[in-house]
């Protein structure tokens, strides 16, 4: 921790400040307290009270009025790649469908690439999330899909967060096809071996075109007995079998969720799995979009995250996707903030983020608005102000 982490701050005149604490404001389930202040010590929320009762600080910021959230927790990115697909998506907005299948060009440019060149790109869209307000992003794999490669992708995502997902089950790569089963052998035996001191979690593409739900689970089981979290890619563009599998082995998250039957519905419900939802897929790729609405009527836990990369999502904008969770999926707009923040910290099973309790880390934006609301009231509008990251003005 650098010595300016020690200072405290104190943050006055905060019109609306978003606490996610229950207890805390107008007793909604996002918190929310009026003309407040916030003093953050040690990288911590030390206080939170009235404006003008505040403790003295050592540093002092003016909200002249604004909102206060607790910073975005983006719980699906996949930020280790080289190359782009913009002519990929071009041809999909003429008219072509989206398969996956682009999946392989990003594999093949992802595996020529130098490790100087991959933690440029993973540097340079980190540091384009936290302008965009997110100050915890999970990474994936999932674009080496050799031991080397996953592994190095690892390392790369591992200086610069530790929710690091090893995702080597996200296609079969060319060398292996029509042998599916080895790969996934591969994937379960040296290459996650290999990979597992450098993730937390591992996650698998059960779809259609990628792993169907006995593979999944091959790799899942074979990820928890080498002491990772579970994570899945689930329902993106099917009845894939991924919900109920994720539900079944007590994954952190099911991912996509876009088609699901009653009974998927049910045992989200009835989970602690995270349905974690993912509109800038949709977006992209000019899909349905989930039925959030539905989720939540049945009340299932519910994320957003931005699922960037280079094919199907590639945004790291958490206030748009809140704006299209809002639009398209008729999530209302704190509902929205609640699973950009909250949602996504219970997608990575974090209590320390998410929400600026006391004691929380004190990770937090300050909006040029005065509500929360803006962010899907003005789409496509920088808002963020000042983010704040482990107590730190970035
Ligand atoms: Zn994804």
């Amino acid at each position: 921790m650098s010595g300016t982490a020690a200072r405290s701050l104190v943050i006055q005149n905060i019109g609306e400040l978003v606490t996610n604490d229950p207890s805390l404001g107008d007793g909604s389930a996002l918190g929310v307290t009026r003309d407040a202040a916030v003093v953050v010590a040690d990288g911590r929320v030390a206080w939170i009270g009235p404006t003008g009762s505040a403790p003295a600080a050592d540093d002092a910021i003016d909200a002249t009025g604004a909102a206060v959230l607790p910073g975005f927790v983006d719980s699906h990115a996949h930020l280790v790649f080289a190359g782009d697909r913009a002519a990929e998506f071009a041809a999909r907005m003429a008219g072509e469908p989206y398969t996956g299948g682009g999946i392989r060009t990003t594999v093949a440019a992802t595996r020529k690439a130098s490790d100087d060149a991959l933690r440029a790109n993973v540097a340079r869209l980190r540091a384009e999330a936290l302008r965009h307000g997110t100050t915890t992003v999970e990474i994936k794999s999932g674009y080496g899909l050799t031991t080397v490669d996953e592994v190095r992708s690892l390392r790369i995502a591992g200086e610069v967060t530790t929710e690091t997902t090893f995702l080597g089950a996200h296609v079969v790569p060319p060398e292996y096809d029509g042998r599916a089963d080895d790969y996934v052998s591969l994937v379960c035996g040296s290459m996650l071996a290999a990979a597992a001191p450098h993730a937390r979690w591992i996650d698998v593409f059960c779809e259609r075109g990628a792993f169907d739900v006995d593979q999944a689970r091959a790799v899942l089981t074979a990820g928890e007995a080498a002491g990772l979290g579970l994570r899945v890619h689930a329902n993106q563009l099917s009845h894939s079998g991924g919900v109920q599998l994720a539900v079944s082995l007590g994954a952190a998250s099911a991912d996509h969720c876009t088609h699901l039957t009653d009974f998927d519905v049910e045992a989200l419900a009835g989970s602690r799995t995270v349905a974690t939802l993912l509109p800038g897929a949709e977006f992209s790729t000019r899909s349905p979009y989930p039925d959030a609405r539905r989720l939540l009527d049945a009340g299932v836990t519910v994320a957003l995250a931005s699922d960037c990369n280079p094919g199907s999502s590639y945004t790291t904008s958490l206030p748009f996707c809140i704006a299209l969770a809002v639009r398209e999926m008729r999530m209302t707009p704190a509902e929205a903030v609640w699973s950009a923040t909250a949602g996504g910290a219970r997608a990575l099973r974090r209590t320390d983020v998410g929400h600026l309790g006391l004691g929380a880390r004190a990770d937090l934006i300050l909006l040029d608005a005065p509500s929360y609301l803006h962010l899907a009231y003005r789409p496509g509008v920088g808002l963020i102000r000042t983010v704040l990251l482990n107590g730190e003005p970035r």
